[in-house]
């Protein structure tokens, strides 16, 4: 194994879980690569605008996750684009092994994050962020006083309608069954709601709209008949899947496939971590993926730091762009601060 695929952490994905994470491994002078398979940002990349991350108004998903890599960059994290196609523990070591070769590392901060199931329609792909939503906590918002969709029939469906109500002037839930498979609770507080509409027994099978959403194509699976529908958004919750597929057992999994963690993202197997949307019970928003990053390297810090006492911390002479002097004051104290091996 070459020295230089020798790693404190690695990062598995980087979306907003794993950048923060990277910040925070990076700042505390761990050697720290993330792994992405595609397009840094993850699910944030595709979003056209982010309007509830603290402290920013408004920022295209896009360049929100540029700068939080540039800024684990410029702590010293490096980023390679490879796919990850499974994990081992080797000795108190683990391998990551990607579509580039192995990587080892004392700890692993799993944040893979998670794709959300599509229709697979015509007009779906081209009109994400345009009008097509699977996260209608981040997007009914720009739909005030607008008439929407909302596409399921569960427990997510039916929570996401309701949220929509508080700025659409209508919201039709449309569903292929001619009953809601969500919960007792959710669904009297749907039936109450008179901005909900129901379309039973019926499917979308186009999305229409070139710049935005402008109507969809229905189809009633009973009797076959097809329809338009005037609508600016479509909000489209048939599940979830988190990328968990190359894990075999390795960590315990809900039933949904989502890692189970404590409240430090720590797993059943020491030194494996897990941030994000990939964890149970996650809030799936940018702000709490961001959170759970942060909680994890630090918690894979004081991992680091208790099983492995004697790890040489990264040299600073690798930190080329702290090179102010108030840096390298600031280097020279953590130095004398910090026993070296
Ligand atoms: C259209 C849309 C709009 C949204 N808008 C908002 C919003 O306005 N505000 C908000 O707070 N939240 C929003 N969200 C939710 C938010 O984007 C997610 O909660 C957040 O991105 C989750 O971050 P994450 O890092 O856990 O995972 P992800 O963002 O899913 O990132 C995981 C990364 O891991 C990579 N990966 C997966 N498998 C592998 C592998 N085997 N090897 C290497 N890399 C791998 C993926 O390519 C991806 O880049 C939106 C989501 C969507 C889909």
């Amino acid at each position: 194994m070459n020295d230089d695929r020798q790693y404190d952490v690695v990062i598995i994905g980087g979306g907003p879980a794993g950048l923060a994470a990277g910040v925070y491994a990076a700042r505390g002078r761990r050697k720290t690569v993330l792994l992405e398979k595609g397009v840094i940002g993850g699910q944030i990349a595709l979003t056209e605008l982010v309007e509830n991350y603290p402290g920013i108004k408004s920022i295209n998903g896009f360049d929100l996750a540029q700068e939080m890599m540039q800024q684990a960059e410029s702590y010293g994290m490096e980023t390679a684009y490879v796919e990850v196609s499974g994990i081992e523990q080797t000795g108190d070591l683990w391998t990551v092994r990607t579509s580039d070769g192995d990587y080892t590392a004392k700890a692993v901060i799993m944040t893979a994050g998670a794709d959300y199931n599509k229709l697979g329609i015509p007009g779906e792909e081209e009109l994400i962020g345009k009008g097509v939503s699977y996260c209608a906590t981040c997007d009914a918002a720009f739909f005030k006083e607008m008439e929407t969709i909302v596409v399921g029939g569960g427990d997510a469906a039916l929570e996401e309608a309701i949220f929509t109500t508080r700025y659409a002037n209508k919201v039709t839930l449309v569903h292929r069954r001619d009953e809601l498979r969500g919960s007792a609770i959710l669904q009297e507080r749907a039936f109450a709601n008179d901005k909900i509409d129901f379309k039973w027994d019926t499917v979308v099978t186009d999305v229409l709209g070139d710049e935005h959403v402008t109507g969809v194509k229905l189809k009633d699976v009973k009797t076959g008949e097809e329809s338009e529908m005037a609508t600016s958004a479509v909000f489209i919750f048939i599940g979830q899947h988190p990328n968990t597929d190359f894990m075999g057992d390795l960590v315990p999994m809900d039933k949904g496939q989502h890692i189970v963690v404590d409240e430090w993202m720590r797993t059943p197997q020491p030194g494996f971590f897990a941030a994000g949307d990939v964890r149970q019970n996650s809030a799936r928003q940018v702000a709490s993926s961001v959170g759970d990053g942060v909680t994890a390297a630090i918690a894979a810090e004081h991992y680091i730091g208790e099983k492995f006492p004697d790890a040489e911390l990264h040299s600073a002479e690798d930190d080329a762009h702290l090179g102010g002097p108030r840096a390298q004051a600031m280097r020279e104290k953590a130095d004398e601060a910090l026993p070296r091996a």
